[in-house]
């Protein structure tokens, strides 16, 4: 070895791996009411009466199978929200959102407990953002079943 240092030889690449997941029941219904209805359902434990949103095949706490779906939202609030100004590229994808972006947690009408929904905010003037502040999901018009047919949240 030499003590000259040498520089990296950096061969940009993005691998494709088409692959296929079957939702299962429980995210498959979600996801199908997001898209054919833009509704928003969360499930609810017999045993605690927690929400879960997403919903999810068994309650977290109790460990008990979940089969009750109710419809929250599509309005709540902000209980947190990161204004991000670099964007780390998607590692599904590669590519990096457009900087600055906002995502939220939002605590949704409806949900009894404090299971918030992730996902984007088009706002992002640090001036117009709190928490506890309202907002409402804005669909895609073209739904797929995924969790982008939400296109944002919106301040009411
Ligand atoms: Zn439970």
């Amino acid at each position: 070895m030499s003590d000259v240092k040498q520089n990296l030889i950096v061969l940009p690449q993005i691998l494709s791996i088409p692959m296929r997941f079957a939702t299962g029941p429980v995210m498959g219904y979600f996801l199908q009411e997001l898209r054919d209805h833009q509704r928003i359902m969360a499930n609810r434990c017999h045993v605690c009466g927690r929400f879960q949103l997403p919903p999810r095949e068994v309650c977290a706490i109790c460990r008990v199978p979940v089969t009750e779906f109710v419809e929250v939202g599509p309005e709540g609030v902000i209980q947190s929200y990161d204004l991000v100004y670099y964007a780390s590229p998607d590692p599904l994808t590669g590519q990096a959102r457009q900087a600055p972006y906002t995502t939220c947690n939002v605590l949704l009408d409806g949900v009894q407990g404090d299971d918030t929904l992730w996902h984007l905010l088009n706002e992002t003037d640090p001036k117009k953002i709190k928490r506890g502040l309202r907002v409402r999901a804005v669909f895609n018009e073209h739904r797929t079943g995924s969790m982008h047919d939400i296109k944002y949240f919106e301040l009411i």
